[in-house]
């Protein structure tokens, strides 16, 4: 077995692998009801909304997409601040779903501050709550409120896909209107589902648009704890189980996660190694490659050890490496891993 180090898939969690070995449940009958409604309402509680969480079958590119599709009619002005390829990709289907876009262009490793976004003449603000790919960690009820200070009517989306299980997160207390993660990252699940979580204030303003991503439509199915069309229901199943497992003891959860990703830091600081990020998001440590040498170098250590690691992306690609300890990984196997990390660099940086 590899050691997943990768910010997304994530080694899996027991309970989610225990789940996944279940029968096939038929999505119209009532136990499969019954677990997409408990579904639905775990992971109400995940993302902090008396609104209503949708479960799409997809990745969590898919959910931002429908989350923009579903917000915003075409011609209405966004403001996108772009620090990395996530916000990238917002700003991307922003665009591509018509509408009339701002870009806040920052460089790759920052984030965008308060004053930034205080900006009047939009109808809403999209942003990356953890930027996976820079491992930045953005202020997210800060820049909401900042925003809205100036745009009252404006709508807040959050691409929570990094952050829903690693970092605290929250919708309305945060002002945030709607929001997206995805079953591979903090979730501990295979990859296959597309989160949208929708405030209040997001339920009443729904524009809904496309077909498969008509979250009207869907809304109206899930209430009943059904899905307009087949759902993954098997990784359904895997998210329920782990939400149960985790939620009851989510504080010890964060708390362990932020360890963990600060462990990784220290080492990679003790090792010389520059930091990515101005802010750390718990979820992925990124490095600068050290003088001269080329990430395959570094992926190899990795891989000879078992690990599988990650790159960089646009503009950091071939700049940086990153490691994710986002899985389920215990306090013990963190330790392994930095034990780990430390002989590969140190194969690299002090050659015998
Ligand atoms: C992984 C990730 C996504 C979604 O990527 P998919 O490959 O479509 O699941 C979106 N935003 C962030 C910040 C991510 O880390």
């Amino acid at each position: 077995m590899e050691w997943l180090l990768t910010p997304g898939p994530v080694r899996l969690h027991p309970k989610a692998l225990e789940a996944l070995a279940r029968p096939q449940l038929h999505h119209r009958t009532e136990p499969a009801r019954e677990l997409f409604l408990r579904a639905r309402s775990l992971l109400q509680a995940a993302f902090a909304t008396q609104g209503e969480v949708l479960i799409l079958t997809g990745s969590g590119t898919l959910a931002m997409e429908a989350l923009v599709l579903n917000l915003f009619a075409p011609g209405e002005r966004v403001l996108v601040p772009v620090y990395g390829k996530f916000s990238e990709r917002f700003a991307e289907i922003a665009e591509s779903a018509g509408l009339r876009v701002d870009r806040l262009e920052l460089p790759y490793g920052q984030v965008p501050t308060p004053e930034r976004v205080a900006r009047p003449g939009y109808r809403g603000l999209l942003l990356v709550h953890s930027e996976t790919s820079t491992g930045a960690l953005v202020d997210l009820p800060a820049l909401a409120q900042a925003f809205k200070g100036e745009n009252p009517e404006g709508l807040v989306g959050a691409d929570m896909v990094t952050s829903l299980l690693v970092s605290p997160v929250a919708l309305e207390a945060w002002g945030v209107d709607g929001a997206v993660s995805g079953s591979q990252k903090g979730l501990m699940c295979p990859p296959g589902l597309g989160l949208v979580a929708l405030a209040p204030r997001a339920l009443e303003g729904l524009r809904p648009r496309g077909y498969y991503l008509d979250l009207a439509r869907e809304l109206r199915a899930q209430r009943e704890g059904e899905s307009a069309w087949t759902p993954a229901i098997n990784l359904v199943g895997a998210v329920a189980a782990v939400l149960e497992e985790v939620l009851p003891r989510l504080e010890d959860h964060l708390a362990l996660k932020a360890w963990q990703n600060a462990l990784l830091y220290r080492v990679g600081e003790e090792l010389g190694l520059r930091a990515v990020p101005v802010t750390q998001s718990p979820a992925v440590a990124a490095f600068y490659l050290p003088e001269g040498v080329p990430y395959r170098a570094v992926k190899e250590a990795f891989a000879q050890r078992g690990a599988v690691i990650a790159g960089g992306q646009g503009p950091l690609r071939g700049r940086i490496f990153r490691l994710s300890l986002m899985g389920s990984y215990d306090r013990y196997e963190a330790l392994g891993v930095a034990a780990l990390f430390r002989e590969a660099l140190g194969d690299i940086l002090l050659p015998s």
